[in-house]
């Protein structure tokens, strides 16, 4: 989904502005979509 506010990526670190792409991690906590460790949308 579309990050709706700005927050901490906790995998990178990194700042994730609103409208990136994210995912919640294995552990619940927001990242970017690249930085997740499960996969949300299958191919
Ligand atoms: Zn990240």
């Amino acid at each position: 989904m579309k990050a709706r506010f700005n927050g901490i990526c906790v995998e990178c670190g990194e700042k994730i502005k609103v409208g990136r792409e994210i995912l919640k991690n294995s552990k619940g906590k927001w990242v970017h979509k690249a930085c997740s460790d499960i996969e949300e949308e299958l191919p």
